[in-house]
């Protein structure tokens, strides 16, 4: 399942982190903010429990959260999103993955991992700006339901073609949440019209 997501707001956060112009403080921020409205989109599926809670005039129906909640960013870019998904649960779990591009072949390399455990009893949201290859995505979802995860989400800001529906070959169990889907994927496997590095625009890296 895809779901781009569809609010003003994310559509004016991803002109400000489209323009080349954007600073990296701003671009920081900007993707901390759109990151917010993609898990507040991508969270829906949480499940609650019910409990009495007492107002300051009765007791009424309350709702807690029941579930576990893990964010996993894969490393490097995904971690400026983690901040906008655990605004909403600050309890959340988070597990870093990290998997880098080698800029030959365009496989990703698996570098890090530390992974909390009983990622069986939780909802995992892993979390990149962007899916391009789909090759990281991919492999960041086999190593999680390797150590027992079943209910994955795959969350991201600008998507290609391709990316999507190479996650959804290998992995058509996981949704996947985006702002958008872009035209294609360039020879050097860039999003275009994208939004060029996200990992360098995000920490100010880069030329
Ligand atoms: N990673 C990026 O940061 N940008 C792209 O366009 C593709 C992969």
């Amino acid at each position: 399942m895809l779901t781009v997501v569809d609010h003003p707001l994310l559509l004016r956060d991803l002109t400000i982190l489209r323009d080349e112009a954007t600073p990296h403080g701003l671009f920081r921020k900007t993707l901390s903010d759109a990151s917010a409205i993609l898990a507040y989109e991508a969270m829906r599926g949480l499940r609650l429990r019910r409990r009495d809670v007492q107002t300051p005039l009765e007791v009424t129906d309350g709702y807690d959260v029941a579930e576990e909640v893990v964010v996993v960013p894969i490393l490097r870019a995904g971690l400026g999103m983690v901040d906008g998904f655990v605004r909403f649960v600050p309890e959340a779990r988070i597990g870093h993955l990290g998997m880098q591009r080698d800029e030959a072949t365009h496989q990703p390399i698996d570098y890090y991992a530390n992974i909390p455990g009983g990622l069986d009893a939780a909802h995992v949201y892993v979390v990149d700006p962007m899916l391009a290859t789909g090759g990281s995505a991919v492999a960041a979802l086999d190593h999680l339901k390797a150590l027992g995860a079943t209910n994955l989400v795959f969350v991201c800001l600008v998507a290609a073609p391709q990316g999507v529906a190479h996650l959804h070959a290998f992995h058509p169990d996981v949704p996947v949440f985006t702002a958008t889907v872009d035209r294609e994927l360039d020879d050097h496997a860039y999003i275009r019209p994208g939004l060029g590095d996200a990992g360098d625009r995000t920490f100010g890296t880069g030329k």
